[in-house]
């Protein structure tokens, strides 16, 4: 159970008895000011207790007992690649982060003659966002009468991601887990009828095990998570059995409620969700809250949505994803064109840099470090005013690279000209468009000779 912030300071060197440990009491090394401040802030996970170096040992171990993660950390591995998931500590990404996004898994068939097709197509999907590569992460491979071995050991061999093997039957299990030799693959499922076959297998295998019910009975659940615990598998994932939008989400949130509000680790596991073609049934499952997603078909118009999705929600609130600030090239400019100035905010750079490299049109994007917000929250914050703006065409290399006085400002900042021509003597300020998506049109106009 996680302790309070007073009972974490009784463990901390502030209540020791040992003069030799009592002595670093509010000592600051932790970077709080005092035991009991370090102790509120551990009892909220906003702080690590490897911060303080003074806390002993039997304490320590009380206190990293009591900071195991309320939903237990699953790891899966292939030979190129490995997914974690699980180890969340919010119920909302605003309060926090969500740090492990779900794998995105796509099932093949044994019988199917192009699995290992399939598999490889799904490896090698990769598709570019604001900067970011992403990628879906594993094949399921269904045990459906074909040879699951055979199946196993082609889909192994024509990718590298992690595997999920599905099947209820023991020996297909232990038949796939031998195929899947050198992996780390998930298995699914235990069910009330086979856990403990299945529990030996992934125990053996040192393999994390799915335990399913079907009626998203969460009682029956934890009952048999419980009993392939007791047989020897810490690495579970549970599946409730619901395969619908509306008791899927009631399920999955309450479970999430469970292991985070009530601290109850008989349910702190992740959870598997199996959502078909249904696009909206996956997005649904991205954000609330599984770990492993199993797609029944592979298509990029499917996977780029939902990889997008899940890149937006899985990322720091308090972190807005930001570019280097810098000097950028597009389309090879020459001295003489047009040196335009944007945010560092990542999609606000790609939203510009992406028009104009599909423009054709060469021109300098200068990046100015507005702490990664967008162009009008920046101003707003004012962290993108004229100051800065004329800051970063002396320092950012612009006059080195143009061999003009011209600075195209965004539309939304118009309000800056001014300041601007008198932070930036002799040049000339144009205002640009509102919408990066103007911007093309914009730059031929202001080419045109007078
Ligand atoms: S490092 Fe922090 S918690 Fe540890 S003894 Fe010093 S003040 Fe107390």
């Amino acid at each position: 159970m996680a302790l309070s912030g007073l009972q974490i300071y009784k463990l901390l060197p502030g209540s020791s008895k040992n003069p030799a440990v009592k002595k670093h009491a509010n000592c600051k090394a932790c970077g709080f000011p005092t035991c009991l401040a370090f102790a509120m802030k551990l009892s909220q996970k906003q702080a690590e207790l490897t911060q303080c170096p003074y806390v002993e040992d039997e304490a320590k171990a009380k206190l990293e007992a009591s900071a195991a993660p309320p939903i237990r950390l699953i790891t899966v591995a292939a030979n190129g690649s490995k997914l974690a998931v699980g180890n969340e500590t919010v119920l909302f990404r605003h309060e926090k982060t969500f740090y492990h996004q779900p794998g995105l898994f796509v099932r093949v068939k044994a019988s199917q003659a192009d699995a290992a097709a399939v598999a490889k197509a799904v490896n090698d999907y990769s598709v570019e966002y604001v900067g970011m590569d992403l990628t879906l992460d594993g094949i399921a491979v269904e045990a459906d009468g074909g040879d699951f071995a055979a199946a196993v050991s082609a889909v192994k061999g024509a990718s590298s991601l992690p595997l999920v093997l599905l099947t209820e039957d023991p020996a297909l299990a232990e038949a796939g887990l031998k195929a899947a030799e050198g992996l780390t693959p998930l298995l699914w499922a235990a069910t009330p009828d086979n856990w403990e076959a299945m529990a030996k297998l992934a125990a053996r295998y040192k393999a994390p095990l799915a335990v399913r019910v079907d009626d998203g009975d969460i009682n029956r659940l934890v009952d048999l998570a419980e009993k392939v615990k007791a047989a020897g598998v810490e690495d579970i994932v549970l599946d409730p059995g619901l395969r619908d939008y509306v008791t899927s989400l009631a399920v999955f949130t309450q479970l999430r409620r469970l292991a985070l509000k009530k601290n109850e680790r008989r349910v702190g596991y992740p959870l598997i969700a199996f959502a078909g073609d249904d696009l909206a049934l996956a997005g649904q499952h991205i954000a609330k809250y599984a770990g492993f997603i199993v797609l029944d078909s592979f298509s990029p118009g499917t996977a780029y949505p939902l990889l997008v999705m899940r890149a937006n929600i899985f990322t720091d609130p308090q972190k807005p994803i930001q570019v280097q600030p810098g000097l950028y090239e597009i389309n090879h400019p020459q001295p003489g064109d047009p040196l335009m100035v944007t945010t560092n905010f990542s999609i606000t750079y790609f939203a510009v840099a992406n028009e104009l490299e599909s423009s054709g049109l060469p021109g300098w994007l200068m990046v100015a470090d507005a702490e990664g917000m967008s162009v009008l929250t920046a101003w707003a914050a004012g962290k993108f005013d004229a100051e800065r703006i004329a800051k970063s065409v002396k320092t950012l290399g612009a006059t080195e690279k143009v061999n003009h006085q011209s600075l195209i400002i965004p539309g939304h900042v118009a309000v800056l000209m001014g300041e601007l021509e008198e932070e930036l003597p002799g040049w000339k300020i144009m205002v640009g468009p509102r919408e990066a998506v103007d911007l093309p049109a914009f730059l031929k106009m202001v080419r045109q000779p007078a």
